[in-house]
């Protein structure tokens, strides 16, 4: 394994404050990479988001998908080294995108690379779709590029994403699925008046409390052999009242849903209605979906996956959905089998973010076996 190689690419791409959704020339530097062994490249552009779609050859598709957009530093000074001057210290790389994910991008297009070069004739055939908007709005990056593969009949049978997956040693994690996300802004209707006269006022919060005991204690459903039960939590409870002896009239409670595909939207928004009328509950409510959940099932990639983790790290990964929602939502349209497969998530998006240059190497072997056993 060319290890120098890939620290110098995830160096180079660390190098780049790549703050979301802006690219700042990283896929320059990847497409160049691809072209050079032969892939087509096709930059698609759209507003401030760039996204790459390339391919080598026919067959069945093989797709690596990541991202090279970052979250911002936070506070530079918190930072050990600055977090856009890649720095190694104990065989350990720092900088903002180490894990989440340049590093990842670097071991793909490394295995690439030793992979065509020792298979140049491959009978499938190898792609990557990479944007720089996964980690803001996510509409015009692997969404929009999705839409466009599926429109022109382009296929993926099966899709690695990079996404930093695992908890302690590279591979001991694997997601097939993710979970939805709904945000409700739940406004709760009074009537405003003077505290010591409570008979003329009808107080928002008063009225919520027993409405909303029965809400954390409800059991939206039990989840799955995949999922776990679906999880409200309440993130603010504020009332419009700036006075102590004002009896508001609106309370704003928010909270968010993680829901599995047990559940719909729908009942969701059902089960609110019900319980807001049982309570006879003036309202408004206002609800953002943010992802859907999606659900791969495990078939011929998940068992690649897994015996090449086992091979070149001598562990057996599990097969999880927790986590935040992921670019997987879009690709599963496709029908593609997904897999998430990338570094440790314990840095990610935070201060002094890091990767083991040992582990950067493991999982570029791992992604190397995987093309093999599925391109070659
Ligand atoms: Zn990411």
């Amino acid at each position: 394994m060319k290890k120098n190689f890939i620290v110098e690419l995830a160096k180079q791409l660390i190098s780049i404050p790549s703050i979301s959704p802006a690219d700042l020339g990283c896929q320059e530097i990847i497409s160049n990479r691809l072209r050079s062994i032969g892939f087509t490249v096709e930059h698609i552009n759209i507003n401030n988001t760039s996204n790459i779609w390339a391919f080598r050859g026919k067959g069945k598709n093989l797709t690596f998908a990541g991202h090279t957009d970052v979250v911002s530093a936070g506070k530079k000074n918190l930072w050990k080294f600055p977090p856009f001057s890649p720095t190694i210290e104990n065989n350990t790389l720092f900088g903002r995108g180490a894990v989440d994910m340049k590093g990842a991008l670097a071991a793909m297009i490394i295995a690439a690379e030793n992979f065509i070069y020792l298979n140049p004739n491959h009978k499938n055939r190898l792609s990557f779709l990479i944007t720089s908007d996964e980690e803001s709005l996510a509409i015009d990056g692997t969404k929009a590029v999705i839409k466009k593969l599926i429109s022109r009949k382009e296929n993926i049978d099966y899709c690695i994403l990079g996404e930093p997956s695992s908890n302690i040693k590279v591979g001991d994690s694997i997601k097939n699925g993710r979970r939805g996300s709904i945000t409700g802004y739940l406004k709760i209707l009074g009537v405003q008046g003077h505290v010591a006269y409570p008979k003329f006022s009808d107080n928002p919060i008063h009225k919520s409390i027993s409405f909303l005991k029965e809400l954390i204690s409800h059991e939206f459903d039990k989840g799955n052999d995949f999922f776990p039960s679906t999880n409200m939590q309440i993130v603010k409870v504020e009332s419009n009242s700036n006075s102590e002896n004002l009896v508001p009239n609106e309370l704003l409670i928010i909270f968010n849903i993680r829901f599995s595909p047990v559940i719909t939207v729908q009942e969701i928004k059902k089960y609110f209605q019900k319980i807001l009328l049982k309570y006879k509950i003036k309202y408004f409510i206002d609800w953002k979906l943010s992802g859907l959940p999606f659900f791969s099932t495990p078939g011929i990639l998940t068992k690649v996956v897994t015996k090449a983790i086992q091979y070149t790290n001598k562990i057996t990964p599990i097969l999880s959905t927790a986590g935040g929602t992921s670019d997987g939502r879009f690709i599963s349209l496709t029908g593609a089998e997904i897999i998430e497969l990338g570094l440790l998530n314990k840095t990610i998006h935070k201060v002094n973010e890091c990767v083991e240059i040992e582990d950067l190497c493991i999982l570029s072997k791992i992604y190397e076996y995987i093309m093999n056993k599925l391109v070659a």
